[in-house]
C-alpha cells in the first residue's frame, strides 16, 4: 500500500507569524498538494508563558491570505484532533508515565535555585552548562521520600550516556551524526504537567501519523533528541527535511530592518498574496536555478523536496517588489480599477480639504489604470496615491515653486501656456493623436523646442516634472480639466 503523505505546520502562538515561519507552512502545503496528501495545522501552545493573545487568529489569517488552506486542524477538525496541544495534555502525561515505567525517563526534583547553582559551578570550571543528572539514579527510598513530601518535579529523558552516535538522515542535509555524549537529559514534562516541545512534538507527529516533517533549520539540533524519543517509544520516525535559514541581503539573520517582518505587514504594505507565494516558494527551493515567475499551480506541479537547497536563502525585498510589480501588471484592468478605487478612498491624506479631491469615479479610474499599471510596484496606499494624486487633485500641487518650467521665465511661460490654452480650446476631438498633432504644431509656430513646450505643459497641468506620457495623460484628464489647470498655472505665474 502506498503511504499517503501527511505533513503539518506546527506554529507556536507567540505572535503574528513571520515570513520565515510561513515559508515552512508553504513548503509543507506545497508538498501535500504535490502528492495529493494532507496538510495539517497544529497549534503548539505548550509554552503558556510565551503564548500571545490573538496569535492564533493571526496564524489563521496569514495562512488564509496566502491560500494555504489546511485539511485538518483548528476550525476545520479532522480525525486526529484536537489539534491544539493544550487540549491534549493527558496524552503527553500518559506517555511520560509510560517512559517512567520503562525506565527511559526519571523524575527530577531539582529546584530552580539548585539548577542555577549547578550552572554557576560548571561555568566556574569552564564546563558547558547542562543538567548533571543528579536525580537520574535516586534509589527507591530517596524517590519515595521526595514523592511523599509532594515535592514538585519534572520528568527528564534518560539520554544514553555512551553508545553509538545518533544519525539524522535529512532530506536536505544528508546524514548528520551527533554523539550522544553531547546531549543532556532533557525535560519531557514540566512540573505544571505541561509537556516540553520535544515530548509534545514527537507524541503528536506519531499520533497524527505525520509522514514528513519540513521545518526550519533551527530545529535540527532538536532532531537527535526526537530520534531518541521515537526509539524509546517504539515509534517509527517521519522523514525529516530541515529548510535552509533565511538571511537578509547583508547575510545576517532576517530582521525588521530588511523589510516588514510579519507576513500580514506585507499585505498592509501592498503586496499581493500571489507574489508573496511565488517569492516565498523560492526561498530555499528552485525549479532550475533560473525560473523566477511561477504560479501557485506551477509550484504545486513541480515542488519536489530534492530541489530544496542547503545554503541560506536571501530575502531580498527589492526582488519581492519587482515580482509584485509583475503580478500587478497581470491584473485585468477592470479588476485593478476596482482595487485602486478602494485603496485611493482610504489613502487620501487627511491634511487635504475634502473638496480639493475629485470624487473617485470608476470610469475615470478605469482610464487612469493604463497609465499607472506598469509603474506600480506595490498597492501600498502611499504609493498609489503618489502615482495617481495628480489625476485627482482639483488643482495641481507644484513640485517646483514658483511653477516656472525649465527654459522659461514667468513671462515667457505665461505666453506659451496661454497659446496652449487657445490651441486646446479649439480642439473638437481630445484623443492622444489630436493632442499630439496640435501641440507639435504649436511648438513649431512658437519656435520652441518641443521638449521645452511639453515640459512647460506637463508642469502646468500635472504639477510634476516627470509624469506618465504627456499626451495620454492629457487625454485621460480630459479637455475641461486640462484647460482649468492651464488657467490655474497662468494665474499663478501672473502673480509672480
Ligand atoms: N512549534 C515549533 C515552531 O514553532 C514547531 C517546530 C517543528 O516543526 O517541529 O516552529
Amino acid at each position: 500500500m502506498v503511504e499517503l503523505v501527511r505533513v503539518r505546520y506546527a506554529p507556536s502562538p507567540t505572535g503574528a507569524p513571520h515570513v520565515g515561519n510561513i515559508r515552512t507552512a508553504l513548503f509543507n502545503w506545497l508538498y501535500a498538494r504535490h502528492t495529493g496528501g494532507t496538510f495539517i495545522l497544529r497549534i503548539e501552545d505548550t509554552d503558556q508563558a510565551r503564548s500571545v493573545e490573538g496569535a492564533q487568529e493571526a496564524i489563521f489569517a496569514s495562512l488564509r491570505w496566502l491560500g494555504l488552506e489546511w485539511d485538518e486542524g483548528p476550525e476545520v477538525g479532522g480525525s486526529y484532533g484536537p489539534y491544539t496541544q493544550s487540549a491534549r495534555l493527558l496524552l503527553y502525561q500518559d506517555t511520560a508515565q509510560f517512559l517512567l515505567q520503562e525506565n527511559t525517563a526519571y523524575r527530577c526534583f531539582c529546584t530552580q535555585d539548585e539548577l542555577a547553582e549547578m550552572r554557576k559551578a560548571q561555568q566556574k570550571r569552564g564546563e558547558p552548562p547542562r543538567y548533571d543528572r543528579r536525580c537520574r539514579d535516586l534509589n527507591e527510598i530517596e524517590l519515595k521520600a521526595r514523592e511523599t513530601a509532594g515535592l514538585p518535579n519534572v520528568v527528564r529523558f534518560k539520554t544514553p550516556i555512551d553508545g553509538p552516535p545518533i544519525t539524522v538522515t535529512d532530506t536536505v542535509r544528508g546524514k548528520v551524526v551527533v554523539e550522544v555524549s553531547t546531549l543532556d537529559d532533557f525535560v519531557l514534562l514540566k512540573s505544571d504537567g505541561f509537556p516540553t516541545y520535544h515530548l509534545a512534538n514527537v507524541v503528536d507527529d506519531h499520533a497524527m501519523q505525520i509522514t514528513h516533517v519540513f521545518r526550519g533549520e533551527e530545529w535540527l539540533p532538536s532532531t537527535p533528541r526526537h530520534l531518541l524519543l521515537y526509539r524509546a517509544l517504539n515509534y517509527e520516525p517521519p522523514i525529516f527535511a530541515h529548510l535552509p535559514m533565511i538571511l537578509g541581503p547583508d547575510r545576517t539573520k532576517l530582521a525588521k530592518r530588511h523589510g516588514a517582518s510579519s507576513l500580514m505587514d506585507y499585505q498592509t504594505e501592498g503586496y499581493l498574496p500571489e507574489a508573496m507565494f511565488n517569492f516565498l516558494a523560492l526561498l530555499g527551493w528552485s525549479l532550475d536555478d533560473k525560473t523566477e515567475m511561477m504560479s501557485k499551480n506551477d509550484l504545486v506541479r513541480h515542488f519536489t523536496p530534492d530541489r530544496i537547497v542547503k545554503s541560506p536563502a536571501i530575502f531580498n525585498i527589492e526582488k519581492l517588489a519587482w515580482m509584485n510589480g509583475i503580478y500587478i501588471r497581470n491584473i485585468p484592468k477592470d479588476g485593478l480599477a476596482t482595487m485602486l478605487q478602494d485603496i485611493l478612498a482610504k489613502s487620501i491624506p487627511e491634511t487635504l480639504e475634502e473638496d480639493s479631491v475629485e470624487p473617485l469615479e470608476f470610469d475615470y479610474i478605469q482610464n487612469i489604470v493604463p497609465l499607472v499599471q506598469d509603474r506600480l510596484r506595490t498597492l501600498n496606499g502611499n504609493e498609489v496615491w503618489d502615482l495617481c494624486s495628480f489625476f485627482l487633485m482639483r488643482t495641481p500641487t507644484y513640485q517646483i515653486l514658483p511653477p516656472i518650467p525649465k527654459g522659461f521665465d514667468s513671462n515667457t511661460a505665461r505666453i506659451a501656456l496661454t497659446a496652449t490654452e487657445e490651441a486646446i480650446s479649439s480642439l473638437k476631438l481630445f484623443d492622444i493623436d489630436t493632442i499630439e498633432n496640435a501641440l507639435r504644431a504649436l511648438a513649431n509656430s512658437l519656435e520652441l523646442k518641443t521638449s521645452l513646450l511639453f515640459g512647460a505643459i506637463r508642469l502646468a497641468v500635472t504639477g510634476r516634472t516627470a509624469a506618465p506620457p504627456l499626451f495620454a495623460t492629457l487625454a485621460v484628464l480630459g479637455k475641461k480639466r486640462v484647460l482649468d489647470r492651464l488657467r490655474f498655472a497662468i494665474n499663478k505665474l501672473a502673480q509672480e
